[in-house]
């Protein structure tokens, strides 16, 4: 669970929140404290953040205390059952502080709205509202803070003609669930819109797009976020600009699939030229993108990195397998020949690329020979970073009606067999960094000894990949969290690596 520590409000929020409150349980003059959990990815994250600023402009008062709060807010997850029931649990959580606590309100969000939006009602009646996905600005009436306009700014009515075949093809169909009624979401936030981030000061994450067009058959995403649809072009430049001059020194651009920005705007090139762009302000120094789709990696984007030193030199490319025949069973496609083919063209493209996937472990019907194929892949494509779930079944996806599903016990065997396999990869990896020196963003004290300072470089995106340990300075430096500075690398986990600041 993550609770957000959010950055306290400025002058100008401040006088809003005294002015505008009307919600308060008690009293029209006090804001109303709102306090958040946040679930899931850096895509619900940015959705937080969303509803935040919409109630911060409205006057409530954020609290990063849940027993301070008034109104709790729980963005939910609903990716895998795993996520589901964490999800549950801290709402089960959250509306126990109804009883034996402060709080007066509590609204549920996010993803697991989209998929049980009565059952969550229905089951658990303490719940006072549920606001989806698709529908952010109903936090206002949802946390009794305010009213959101019914011409909603935010509607984004462009898609892909992908993305209108996958509906005739009833991709994004919710008709087998029960507990979903809304339509499909057609939100995407805005540059205008308010935001409170729950990141560190200077990182920022920045979605670029919404939504999903893709059909893989393990995935329920685009029936809980929609159709694949891109912010403007201009609106993302000007929420950078705006942040850097902030203060913010990386952004990480994200969306279901980044890869497909501006498709359906009809830009061609989009992810690229928006790098371009994003790498001219001065006041960044990190631009880094996240959940590349393999095949819409083109020779375009992999020159754009490498011309740039503000892009990071880091392909984030979610393979998900590697042979051929549980990928076309996943509806993907390609297949381990491809994939090394692809990553060596990545690789010679851009020195010292880091490159990072995320595989599934167990598909119905995942062979032992299929799971070897894709453990010598794994062997052969060497990634720096490696993340391997077990499969999870889905109701509402294609693999739910698969046959030969494999035994949940086999299934997190595989999947601890793949990550030893990377383990001795990562470790021989971060070991051959010894004695390099790099640029290191400073993260501030280590959250595992005091005696230690954190950081990342650009080898590391944030919250996903291991950390730099600091623990040595020169003398008489005093370091400050959110600066870069030169480290040294002198020791190598399996994951993490201690340096000491040149
Ligand atoms: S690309 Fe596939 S796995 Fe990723 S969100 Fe879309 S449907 Fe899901």
């Amino acid at each position: 669970m993550l609770e957000l520590q959010y950055r306290m409000p400025n002058e100008a929020n401040a006088l809003t929140a005294k002015t505008g409150a009307d919600a308060s349980p008690s009293a029209a003059s006090v804001p109303a404290k709102v306090g958040f959990v946040s679930l899931g990815c850096p895509k619900n994250l940015v959705d937080s953040e969303v509803m935040m600023g919409l109630l911060q402009q409205a006057g409530a008062e954020l609290t990063a205390r849940a027993e301070d709060a008034d109104v709790i807010v729980v963005n939910t997850c609903s990716f895998i059952e795993s996520a589901q029931q964490e999800s549950v649990s801290t709402i089960l959580e959250m509306v126990r502080r109804k009883t034996d606590g402060r709080a007066r309100k509590v609204v549920v969000a996010g993803c697991l709205v989209e998929r049980f939006r009565d059952e969550i009602r229905k089951n658990i009646p303490e719940v006072d509202s549920v606001v989806g996905t698709g529908e952010l600005e109903k936090i206002l009436e949802a946390t009794g803070i305010g009213t959101s306009t019914d011409k909603s700014p935010f509607r984004i009515l462009s898609s892909r003609p992908e993305g209108d075949a996958r509906v005739a093809q009833g991709r994004f169909s919710r008709e087998n669930w029960d507990g979903a009624t809304a339509g499909l979401p057609n939100y995407l936030y805005d540059e205008t819109t308010p935001r409170v981030l729950a990141t560190p000061r200077h990182v920022a994450y920045l979605k670029i797009a919404e939504g999903c067009d893709h059909p893989c058959t393990f995935c329920i995403i685009p029936q809980l976020r929609g159709k694949f649809r891109s912010r403007r072009f201009e609106s993302v430049i000007a929420e950078a600009q705006r942040l850097a001059q902030e203060g913010v020194r990386e952004i990480t651009l994200i969306g279901q699939d980044t890869t497909c920005y501006g498709e359906d705007l009809g830009l061609h090139d989009g992810l690229p030229l928006l790098l371009e762009r994003l790498a001219a302000i001065e006041e960044l120094r990190w631009v880094r993108f996240l959940y590349a789709y393999p095949n819409k990696i083109t020779g375009r984007l992999l020159e754009t990195i490498a011309a740039h030193d503000k892009i990071c030199s880091y392909v984030d490319v979610p393979l998900q397998h590697a042979s051929p025949a549980v990928l076309k069973r996943m509806k993907r496609g390609g297949g381990a020949d491809i994939f090394l083919r692809s990553l060596e063209k990545m690789r010679r493209t851009i020195p010292d690329l880091i490159l990072r996937t995320t595989f599934i472990v167990g598909f119905p019907g995942e062979t032992e020979k299929e799971f070897e194929e894709l453990c010598e892949f794994a062997t052969q494509a060497e990634f720096d970073w490696m993340g391997a779930f077990g499969y999870s079944d889905q109701e509402g996806a294609g693999a739910f009606g698969l046959e030969r599903k494999l035994p949940a016990r086999e299934i997190e065997k595989r999947r601890k067999h793949l990550m030893g396999i990377q383990q001795k990869i990562s470790r021989r990896k971060k070991k051959a960094l010894i004695g390099r020196e790099f640029d290191l963003l400073l993260e501030g004290a280590s959250e595992e000894t005091d005696l230690l300072l954190e950081g990342r470089t650009s080898m590391h995106a944030p919250e996903i990949d291991g950390k730099v340990f600091v623990n040595e300075v020169p003398e008489g430096l005093e370091p400050v969290a959110g600066e870069f500075y030169r480290c040294q690398i002198l020791e190598s986990h399996d994951y993490d690596l201690v340096a000491r600041i040149v």
